[in-house]
């Protein structure tokens, strides 16, 4: 691809700035995963996003990156809130796509010999495929305050408990949500999928914890090896898909002469201070929580299906959120903006542009998870000491993790770190490599894990090997101190939209 990679340190790849490139681009991955990430079009795609107007630092891929739209999958850019500007494809369609991960009491052996009741009972339970309604069913003005306030609503409304709240990104509240931002085309197609997990990659999952590699921590976050937990990976549905189709094309159309000096029509970007870039935010944020009370719903049904499954109440089991963390997002954030200090022979050549400056950016995160250290004054309470849960999951068929927000990271990558293993292969190329069929019952004769899913072919493009070798994607995480291991998890089922 004609890119040239200059090694700064282990873990630490530049690409250097030349031509319009504003700053350089930097690429966190061992030289396995280096390899992965040089098989697509991920460099061009960091590469392209150096041309933003106020990118600040580098604009900076994880270990996990991988080509997407326009902006890579695992991609970190933050914009000047100020005289820069806000990405849509930088964020990703699926607006406020996240994790959360639920504790229980119980361990490996309560769960064993119940498995498949139990990933009946959740497929039953839960709406997943792209029919199939949601949990709640929303008229307009249930929507509208589902945007404005989030988890808020829920509480209110007998989904949640306080608890709940508390431990989420923001509270389960995005402050600046905009309702009246988000299209009505949007709104009716987020109305009927309010507690749903959509289809394809997104997933309830059953695991145990199999390693605690930090006790202190892990005491902290509540984590014992073998002990049970539950993993929910979904986000906006067709509503946060919708807002981000509906704000690109206006910004196409708006600034098309910001468009035409960027090198990829699918970065199209609204300036800071613009109507379109305050529009966009507000119906972003609006997007993020309802994607939050998408999660919530699931998790509170979750716990329901647990009460009927284990004939206890949910309270018994301890069935506490952990935290949720969203992984396709921009927020606006201060941050200290000071390069690290350059490698002895100034390799690359370039000197931080501000230093040691507070800077308000639009801090997008496009598969990449906030990854905040210890401190961190928007570290729940309960973890303020430990650092921010970070939440890895893995594949069906491989572990998953739980980090914590490592030291390293507000000075590498505005606070972030990666959000999974990665996809290996597009998903018409995992059809013909696998067989959904084959798949699940490999994993069930081999693995003892059960997977229920509405199709075979959703199997086939989420088989295991699809994704990257997700340890190794953890281990630079840790080892550059943006996220540290905490915890490791293993299937026990799962069911798949
Ligand atoms: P994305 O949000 O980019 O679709 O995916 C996030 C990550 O979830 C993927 O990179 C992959 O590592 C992981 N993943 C996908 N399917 C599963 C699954 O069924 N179980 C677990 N534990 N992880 C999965
Ligand atoms: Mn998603
Ligand atoms: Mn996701």
């Amino acid at each position: 691809n004609g890119i040239t990679l200059e090694r700064v340190r282990e873990h630490v790849w530049e690409i250097p700035q030349e031509g319009d490139m504003r700053v350089p681009a930097r690429v966190l991955a061992s030289e396995a995963l280096l390899e992965e990430i040089q098989d697509d079009k991920t460099l061009e795609q960091i590469t392209n996003t150096t041309h933003l107007p106020g990118i600040t630092n580098y604009a900076i891929c994880m270990p996990d990156g991988h080509q997407g739209y326009g902006f890579p999958v695992g991609g970190v850019g933050a914009l000047d809130a100020e005289n820069g500007c806000i990405s849509p494809g930088a964020v990703g369609y699926d607006i406020n796509c996240g994790v959360r991960m639920m504790r229980t009491n119980l361990t490996y052996d309560d769960v064993q010999g119940h498995e498949e009741e139990l990933v009946d009972s959740l497929f039953a339970n839960i709406p997943s495929g792209l029919g199939g309604g949601g949990i709640v069913e929303g008229g307009v003005d249930t929507i509208d305050e589902i945007l404005a306030r989030g988890v808020d609503w829920a509480l209110e409304n007998g989904h949640a408990v306080e608890d709940d709240l508390r431990h989420c990104e923001d509270e389960g509240m995005r402050e600046g949500a905009a309702p009246e931002k988000v299209s009505q085309k949007a709104k009716d197609r987020g109305k009927n999928q309010i507690g749903s997990l959509g289809s394809g990659n997104h997933f309830l999952e059953v695991q145990r914890v199999t390693d605690v590699f930090d006790s202190g921590v892990g005491e902290a976050y509540g984590l014992e090896e073998d002990q049970i937990v539950v993993l929910i990976h979904c986000g906006s549905r067709g509503l946060g898909h919708q807002t981000c189709n509906d704000y690109l094309r206006k910004i196409e159309q708006q600034h098309k002469g910001l468009l035409d000096r960027l090198p990829d029509r699918e970065l199209a970007a609204a300036p800071a201070g613009s109507q379109l870039a305050e529009d966009y935010y507000g119906a972003m944020n609006a997007a993020i929580n309802f994607a939050w009370v998408n999660r919530q719903l699931i998790m509170h049904r979750t716990r329901q299906v647990f009460e009927r499954v284990f004939d206890r109440s949910w309270e018994s089991m301890e069935m506490d959120l952990l935290y949720d963390v969203a992984h396709n997002i921009a927020k606006k954030e201060t941050h200290t903006v000071s390069a690290e200090p350059r490698s002895a022979d100034g390799a690359s050549g370039v000197e931080p542009r501000i230093d040691g400056e507070e800077r308000e950016l639009y801090v997008h995160r496009k598969g990449a998870t906030r990854a905040f250290p210890a401190g961190h004054p928007e570290v729940p309470d309960a973890y303020r000491d430990v650092g921010q849960p970070v939440i890895i999951p893995g594949s069906m068929g491989a572990g998953s993790y739980v980090l914590r927000g490592g030291e390293n990271s507000m000075d590498l990558t505005f606070g972030s770190t990666a959000h999974g293993a990665g996809r290996l292969m597009s998903r018409t190329q995992a059809k013909n490599e696998f067989w959904g069929g084959d798949v699940q019952q490999d994993l069930e004769d081999q693995q003892a894990i059960y997977v229920k899913a509405q199709s075979g072919a959703t199997i086939a493009e989420e088989a295991p090997g699809v994704y990257k070798d997700v340890d190794e994607v953890v281990r630079v995480s840790d080892e550059l101190g943006i996220g540290d291991k905490v915890a490791r998890t293993f299937p026990v089922c799962n069911i798949k939209g």
